[in-house]
């Protein structure tokens, strides 16, 4: 079933709609068109449609027939063909080189106050921070007068930042128009999309970037993962990856990706799979396995950072572990500068040099744990006796000391006595209980029949 994904779909779009969120329940009108891309005509006529009542059914997940993206533009001259009230609508795109005069030209505003008032409001200049590509619509009226004006300014998935520029009409007959502008706070639309993809002899990040895996939804996987998995060292070809992420879209339009909310990854034919949840009691969102056990582990599998640059450095070779008996430490290979994260939560016990050693941190953990990372090219700004966090970056790999190459020397102890970090058993997480743990159970066998049911689907699409 992987393979025959693998070699239909480079990336799935779908809309979900989930009638216990309130806030799809509540856009499920604005919904029916679902915003989705890569699928060929034929593609997406051979996509079946859930029947009109699965509405009804509150656990049957809804695939919406995915069609191309809307044209806004298209869309806006209608309205402006309907429009009888003299007021035009007209959509442009910010380009590499605009000023306010030139954005307005096109938009076919012209208007010297209303562009005096741009140029002169502090929030209106916020147009000034828009970056090429970015979207800016314009109401006219039959003068070419500047009616309304208003610009997304990004925001998160869930929310955007709205620019608006609306001009006011003058207090007695023959007196001036005058603009205000203003920052509307607006709830995105959040869809859900999927990925998946399969680990190929280019590479993780290759193999991600071929499944358009956006980068900030693999940085998530590589947190998600990062007590279970050294991605520098476990991850190899045939892993097979899917990801479910939130995207906030406002007006059609894309703003940026959110948080992944389920994912599955098989990593040398094991199953890891991990969903956000945020306990109704208020307790702050984490990621758990699917029957309720925390995805966080007391230590990270490598406290080197997996990047694009890291990744390809080393090959697949484990990290060393030579003359261990005398060594007390692992090696793991990695270019000058890369980040160096505190692989626990811990307080910092000492930062500067010692022989052989070179730049030398050391983290004391709870529990009699304790962790060196050694031949640092420098430090991130750290004091002794200051509390880090888990994945925090403490400094850069370097080849201070007794070093031949770049690489980091960790060590792992418990009670001072050196444990080799590679072999340590993983120590458990804490699971969900009581009334949590059911909250969690309903919310999980929910979530995977979507997935499951995404899967079918899939198959059924792709032996057309
Ligand atoms: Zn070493």
């Amino acid at each position: 079933m992987w393979s025959s994904l693998r070699e239909v779909f480079a990336r799935e779009l779908v809309v979900l709609v989930d009638p216990t969120n309130p806030q799809h329940t509540r856009r499920r009108k604005q919904l029916t068109v679902a915003i989705g891309t890569v699928f060929t005509l034929g593609m997406a006529a051979a996509m079946g449609v859930a029947p009109r009542n699965a509405y009804d059914d509150p656990l049957a997940p809804r695939v919406q027939q995915s069609l191309r993206m809307p044209d806004l533009r298209a869309q806006l001259e209608q309205l402006t063909e309907a429009s009888d009230a003299g007021v035009y609508v007209r959509q442009e795109r910010m380009q590499r080189g605009d000023t306010i005069a030139t954005l307005l030209r096109r938009l076919g505003v012209d208007d010297p106050d209303a562009q005096a008032f741009i140029v002169k409001n502090p929030t209106a200049r916020g147009l000034f921070n828009l970056n090429p590509g970015q979207a800016v619509q314009a109401e006219i009226d039959s003068s070419n007068l500047l009616v309304s004006l208003q610009a997304n300014l990004g925001g998160d998935a869930s929310a955007s930042r709205e620019l608006v520029i609306e001009r006011v009409a003058p207090r007695k007959e023959g007196g001036d128009y005058t603009y205000k502008a203003r920052i509307a706070a607006v709830d995105n639309d959040l869809h859900y999309e999927m990925a998946s993809g399969a680990i190929d002899a280019h590479g993780f990040f290759r193999s991600m970037d071929n499944a358009n895996v956006p980068d900030e939804v693999v940085n998530q996987m590589i947190s998600i993962f990062s007590g279970v998995i050294d991605f520098h060292h476990d991850i190899a070809r045939g892993d097979r990856f899917r990801i479910v992420y939130e995207a906030g879209f406002r007006d059609g339009a894309f703003v940026r990706n959110g948080r992944v909310v389920a994912i599955e990854l098989i990593n040398r034919n094991t199953l890891y799979q991990a969903l956000w949840y945020a306990p109704e009691d208020g307790e702050p969102g984490a990621y758990y396995t699917f029957d309720g056990r925390s995805m966080k582990r007391p230590f990270l599998r490598s406290p080197v950072a997996f990047t694009r640059v890291s990744s390809g450095f080393g090959g697949r070779e484990h990290p060393l572990h030579h003359k261990w008996a005398q060594h007390k430490g692992v090696d793991f290979a990695a270019p000058q500068g890369t980040k160096v994260l505190a692989t626990g939560d811990a307080t910092v016990q000492f930062v500067g040099q010692q022989n052989g050693y070179g730049n030398i941190i050391v983290l004391q953990h709870a529990n009699g744990y304790s962790t060196f990372y050694a031949h640092l090219s420098r430090f991130a700004s750290l004091r002794e006796g200051q509390h880090v966090s888990q994945g925090e970056l403490i400094g850069y790999v370097g080849s201070t000391g007794w070093a031949t190459g770049p690489h980091l020397h960790y060590e792992f102890r418990y009670n001072n006595v050196p444990q080799n970090p590679m072999t340590t058993t993983l120590m458990e997480a804490p699971t969900l209980t009581g009334k949590s743990r059911t909250e969690f159970l309903s919310y999980s066998s929910a979530m995977l029949s979507r997935i499951n049911m995404l899967r079918t689907y899939n198959v059924l699409t792709a032996s057309n």
